[in-house]
């Protein structure tokens, strides 16, 4: 088997699509907004022509950031305080974004955090907290996102669908993950969550999805990337021989999110870098 060789394939070239505002007039909520995937996410929707909700739970200061990145792009952002696993500051949230912007297309469930421990010293605590905020967090937001689908259904002018939701998983939805128990629990419940959706609202030209993100560099997994040692040990995982960046995650979300992806619901895009594709096997196992 022949190998890239440096002269070839010299450098990493990050792409860089023009933005085609493809979202305009739709109102977006992303939770977790104001760092990582979350904030990538909401630029590019902004770019795309969306007003977004920017919603926090603890840093008002990189949440108004985001707000003013947004605005320079010359649409509406907001931001909202709110524990996503807290469903009276679920509900609040949904009731301020509807005072503000009258309604909402697409929601994308982002916020997610880990709590790692071996398996035999995992506390209650540190499972409750990460499945509660990882999986019940994004049940209340959809919950409360389809109650305002099913009741403006579907605008022509502004999407072929009543709404839009995009649940950030992982690749742990199908990669077991030794001592990070409750996060992969988490990220599996989603995909079930996601799909059992999907299947109940399609009807309503409700599409619900999932983005499957492998490692991308954002705060959450820093001690993966931030010495040449450890992203050397990280690109034995990635066939694609880069680590994954926040934009690669947002531009695949404001294409799920647009009538070009209209007849797609019910899935998981795995955005990763070939992660998933047992990298260990790549010289015949
Ligand atoms: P991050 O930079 O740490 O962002 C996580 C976001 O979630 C932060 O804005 C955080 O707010 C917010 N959050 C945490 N608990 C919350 C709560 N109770 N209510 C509302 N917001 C809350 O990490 P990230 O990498 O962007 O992660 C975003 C999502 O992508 C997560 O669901 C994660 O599991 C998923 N993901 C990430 C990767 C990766 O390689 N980075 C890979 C696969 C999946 P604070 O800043 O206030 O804590």
């Amino acid at each position: 088997m022949s190998e890239p060789t440096k002269e070839n394939f010299p450098e990493i070239v990050m792409p860089k699509p023009e933005p085609i505002r493809i979202l305009s007039g739709q109102k977006a909520l992303v939770t977790g907004a104001n760092s990582g995937i979350g904030e990538g996410i909401a630029i590019q929707l902004a770019k795309a022509g969306a007003d977004v909700v920017v919603n926090y739970v603890n840093n008002p200061d990189e949440a108004n950031a985001v707000v003013e990145k947004i605005k320079k792009l010359g649409v509406n952002a907001v931001a909202i305080q709110a524990d996503v696993s807290n469903e009276a500051e679920v509900i609040s949230m949904f009731n301020q974004m509807f005072k503000e912007f009258g309604t909402i297309d697409i929601l994308i469930n982002n916020a997610g955090l880990q709590q790692d421990s071996p398996f035999d010293k995992m506390t209650i605590e540190k499972w409750n907290k990460v499945i509660n905020v990882n999986l019940t967090g994004q049940f209340l937001c959809a919950r409360e996102a389809i109650i305002e689908f099913k009741r403006r259904g579907v605008k022509k002018e502004i999407s072929c669908a009543a709404g839009k939701i995009i649940h950030i998983s992982s690749v742990h939805e199908v990669i077991p993950w030794a001592g990070h128990v409750n996060y992969a629990s988490s990220k599996g419940g989603i995909m079930m969550l996601m799909k059992s959706i999907a299947q109940e609202v399609a009807p309503f030209r409700i599409r619900v999805n999932s983005i499957c993100p492998g490692a991308i560099r954002t705060p959450i997994n820093k001690n993966a990337w931030d010495t040449q040692e450890a992203y050397n040990k990280l690109m034995e995982l990635i066939p694609y021989g880069r680590i994954g960046e926040v934009e690669d995650i947002g531009r695949a979300a404001v294409w799920l999110a647009s009538d070009h992806a209209d007849y797609i619901t019910g899935t998981s895009i795995f955005i990763d870098g070939g992660m998933t594709l047992y990298p260990g096997f790549a010289t015949g196992g």
